[in-house]
C-alpha cells in the first residue's frame, strides 16, 4: 500500500507526491524509482535521462 503521507489531492485527483521535490502528481505522470514516485524532472535527475530539447546539468545523481 502507498503511504497516505505521500499522497495528495492538490491536482484534483488522488495522486502521489514527488519523493524528491514534493510536487503533487497524478498517477498517470508519476514515475516510479525504487518504489517511490517522482515527477518527470526529478526522474530525469535520478536516472540521468535527458530531454532532447532541454539538456541540463545533472547534479546530486543517485547511483544506487
Ligand atoms: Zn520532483
Amino acid at each position: 500500500m502507498v503511504d497516505a503521507e505521500k499522497l495528495s489531492i492538490a491536482r484534483g485527483q488522488l495522486g502521489p507526491k514527488c519523493a524528491s521535490c514534493g510536487s503533487p502528481l497524478i498517477f498517470a505522470e508519476a514515475l516510479v524509482i525504487d518504489s517511490e514516485y517522482h515527477c518527470f524532472s526529478c526522474y530525469e535527475k535520478v536516472t540521468g535521462a535527458s530531454s532532447a530539447s532541454e539538456p541540463k546539468e545533472v547534479s546530486g545523481l543517485r547511483m544506487d
